[in-house]
């Protein structure tokens, strides 16, 4: 694990501090929910169409509702913080510079769904943001916004920050409950799902940083108008990390459904002067690659998923022309090799084995049977894997040389010329 200087520290951190939060009305939300009934306030964001901004785009609101209300055991509440999929950034920023947003949100779900521990497993390389949650959470207990009797209610909530150790699978719901209950981090077989089976055998609802930083927002303004700024079945805005071959590669927040065009060349300045685009990879290094002729879409789960990617968590890397798809299709393989948590054997052998194919591609010994070697390891894992991680690895692989095999072709005698090596 890397541990990086905690740079976001800096001179405007008090911009980040609860008195600015409340100046803007935070809390109020959460102030408002706890005067309402947990059912209508799961009702709100329902009916508000919130998909989940992890990844999966499961909607909120009828995750929510999978909770059983009898009583019987305890809620649990975690919030997924493990930020790992190479391109995202998006919760590192609401972390650190807005973590009471994130707080009144945990709140207002913790009373939908009737939990009073909540729990924040954060990536364990977040440093800064790590140390910036854990003082607003200080300071939302000493305002009474944590703890016991909350706003003078009978809800009580409590909330723990976990750190992650470096492991990209421990994002997977289940792997993260295995590695906060304390075991290694490795999925589960679903189901039982969360829901009813979660954090030490209790109903458990698990949500990502940007999706619960969306709740305050639904119960301040109503579900309607959060509906109404995205499209029919996925409301509201989305953050996009934006980056690789774009004049200003950061963060963007465009309505759900707004053109991936205007996001990379009005947003993002578009490329830069002299270069043309080659390919986009629209949700995270998960989602199979667009070629530069496939880019005019919506930014929305539903129209990525038709043509053929998927909106993941919303990390969009533009390639440009100058860029060897051999060596994105280096990095790719190296990712999911070294992150592979080794659980099934496809994906602990395969995702190594794609990767020594394209070492060796590389270091130039090798020819096109290769690439159609590393096309077939990579149908052997689709479908075969515990976890939709060796569905990722297969499918990103797949899409990449499919649709790039010409250039393949031109590179992989660029190596052989060269002998280089990684
Ligand atoms: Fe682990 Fe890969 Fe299997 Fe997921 S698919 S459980 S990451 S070995």
């Amino acid at each position: 694990m890397t541990r990086e200087v905690p740079e976001l520290m800096d001179l405007t951190e008090h911009l980040f501090e609860l008195d600015v939060y409340r100046s803007r009305g935070g809390y109020d939300a959460a102030r408002k929910a706890l005067g309402m009934s947990p059912v209508a306030v799961l009702a709100e964001v329902r009916d508000a169409d919130l998909k989940g901004r992890g990844g999966a785009g499961f909607p909120a609101g009828v995750k929510w509702g999978f909770i059983p209300r009898d009583g019987k055991k305890p809620v649990y509440l975690c919030v997924n913080a493990d930020e790992g999929e190479p391109g995202t950034f998006k919760d590192r920023w609401l972390l650190t510079h807005d973590p009471h947003l994130l707080l009144e949100g945990i709140i207002i779900t913790a009373y939908a769904v009737g939990a009073h521990d909540g729990f924040i497993y954060v990536r364990g390389e977040y440093e800064a943001a790590a140390l910036r949650l854990d003082r607003a959470i200080d300071e939302a207990r000493a305002a009474g916004f944590l703890g016991e009797k909350i706003f003078g209610t009978e809800f009580g909530l409590d909330l723990t920050v976990f750190r992650g150790a470096g492991a990209y699978i421990c994002g997977e719901e289940t792997a993260l409950l295995e590695s906060l209950e304390g075991k290694r981090g490795e999925p589960r077989l679903k189901p039982p799902f969360p829901a009813s089976v979660g954090l030490f055998r209790c109903p458990t609802v698990i949500n990502n940083v940007e999706t619960v930083s969306n709740v305050p927002r639904i119960l301040r303004d109503g579900s309607e108008a959060f509906r109404k700024l995205g499209r029919p079945g996925d409301g509201g805005t989305r953050l996009f990390s934006v980056s690789g071959a774009v004049v200003k590669p950061g963060l963007y927040e465009v309505p759900v459904g707004a053109p991936l065009k205007g996001l990379i060349f009005e947003h993002a300045g578009g490329l830069p002067p002299g270069r043309t685009l080659k390919a986009v990879i629209p949700g995270g290094l998960s989602a199979p690659v667009l070629r530069a002729d496939e880019i005019d879409l919506p930014l929305d789960g539903d129209s990525l998923f038709r043509a053929g990617s998927m909106i993941g968590s919303g990390a969009v890397i533009v390639i440009d022309d100058g860029t060897s798809m051999l060596d994105v299709l280096g990095i790719m393989t190296r990712f999911y090799a070294h992150e592979s948590c080794g659980h099934c054997t496809p994906c602990r052998i395969g995702t190594s084995w794609m990767h020594k194919i394209v070492v060796r591609l590389a270091s130039g010994n090798g020819n096109m049977e290769d690439i159609d070697g590393i096309a077939r390891v990579a149908s052997a894992i689709k479908g075969r894997t515990l976890c939709p991680m060796g569905d990722a690895a297969a499918l990103s692989v797949l899409a990449l040389v499919t649709k790039f095999r010409t250039e393949f072709g031109s590179r992989i005698e660029e190596c052989r010329a060269r002998n280089r090596s990684w």
